[in-house]
């Protein structure tokens, strides 16, 4: 195990890498060789720290969940509470961890795109901490669909443009924003929002959402003396999966479970299963598993949880799954449902509608998972933002 994963030229396996447009690779290049510098400068592990711990909220509880292990016959679950975070979700400790790399690069402006708004709104909050500005790109449709996000991304200073090609959707506003950094590399930094795009992306943001991990190990350890049996987390570009899993890789003993969307089911043709119902392709500047169809057209993925709903997977799940380090499953929008309103009822917390799915997942599999077992679940957000779903 001492290979390193991604190997120098951000290859797991035969998935990752790099497929962007030339005029990308020196950004690229200088974006990975100053993560790089980053990582061995203690200035900005202090520098991230102190973000992540007096503006975000951590470090996040690991909370047993009591009334839900009884009930689903689980010996003992606990949630790791990233709902807690500023902003609502883990997806606020990538954010700050790049615009910090942004700042030391000398940019002066950041970019995203953003399907439910979510990552838009991450993103120009630590724009609007640091004082950069903020496009961000989203389909003309997803503004329709998440006003109360737009309003947010707004207030907080940000540009809003919307995008009217293709399918007025996410994979629309990636191609706009890729574009946008094409034309302006000098003054802007691209902020991906998942373990997904093209070296770095997928190890810088990895590890910037593996303090989620790194603390549960520690928590685990402290609060029941022993490993965990198993990790749950719901994966969309794979993110907050990876930063659960990653910091327990070597740990042979605990196995990883992440749980994509299987929106109206699988055979529908309407989810977003990348790695369970998907094939290897190419998205979003690297080589993983993907939703195309029998043209190689990228195909419009479908969750009820917005931020679940992305036609791929970043290539370290990809390779995991490969390599059989973790197991894929899906979870339908009705059992994801379901598990919202469980968690709400018997515990108290509202999750957000994508962590549901993990929690769905354990009721679905609590007898596979065995009633002497100690499971983890990432609890990536909070539900607030899925109250108007109707049910
Ligand atoms: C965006 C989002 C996800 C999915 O993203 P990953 O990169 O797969 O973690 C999951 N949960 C919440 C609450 C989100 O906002």
């Amino acid at each position: 195990m001492s290979k390193k994963i991604p190997n120098a030229s951000g290859h797991f396996g035969v998935f990752g890498g790099r497929f962007v447009p030339e005029t990308l690779i020196a950004v690229l290049d200088q974006l990975t060789q100053e993560y790089f510098l980053a990582q061995k400068d203690k200035k900005f592990k202090e520098a991230l720290n102190y973000y992540l711990r007096q503006y975000a909220g951590r470090q996040t509880p690991l909370y047993f969940a009591k009334n839900l292990s009884r009930y689903l016959g689980i010996k003992k679950i606990y949630l790791k509470r990233e709902d807690l975070l500023h902003t609502g979700a883990h997806k606020i400790n990538n954010t700050l961890g790049q615009v910090l790399i942004a700042t030391r690069m000398g940019k002066k402006r950041l970019i995203a795109e953003t399907g439910a708004g979510q990552h838009g709104v991450a993103t120009a909050t630590v724009a609007a901490l640091f004082g950069l500005k903020c496009a961000i790109y989203m389909g003309a449709e997803d503004i329709q669909r998440q006003a109360l996000n737009v309003w947010r991304m707004k207030l907080l200073g940000a540009e809003i443009i919307s995008v009217k090609s293709g399918t007025r959707t996410l994979k629309d506003a990636m191609t706009e924003a890729l574009r946008d950094w094409v034309t302006n590399v000098s003054t802007t930094h691209y902020v991906i929002g998942t373990a997904a795009g093209p070296h770095p992306y997928p190890k810088m943001v990895r590890d910037f959402q593996s303090v989620i991990g790194s603390e549960a190990r520690k928590q685990i350890l402290l609060q029941e003396k022993r490993l965990p049996d198993y990790l749950v987390a719901c994966v969309g570009g794979g993110s907050n999966a990876l930063g659960l899993f990653h910091p327990f890789f070597k740990d042979q003993s605990v196995k990883f479970i992440g749980v994509e969307a299987a929106g109206l089911g699988l055979v529908s043709g309407k989810h977003a299963a990348s790695l369970v119902g998907g094939a290897p392709g190419v998205l979003h500047g690297s080589k993983s598993m993907i939703l195309e169809d029998k043209f190689g057209q990228i195909k419009n993925a479908h969750s009820i949880a917005a931020g679940l709903d992305y036609p791929g997977v970043g290539p370290e799940h990809a390779y995991y799954q490969k390599i059989k380090r973790a197991i894929y499953v899906a979870i339908s929008d009705k059992e994801a449902q379901e598990g919202f309103s469980l968690l709400s009822e018997i515990e108290g917390i509202i999750p957000a509608l994508e962590s549901a799915h993990a929690i769905a997942y354990l009721k679905k599999a609590r007898r596979q998972l065995g009633k002497n077992s100690l499971v983890i679940v990432c609890l990536s957000g909070r539900g607030d933002k899925d109250l108007h779903e109707p049910r």
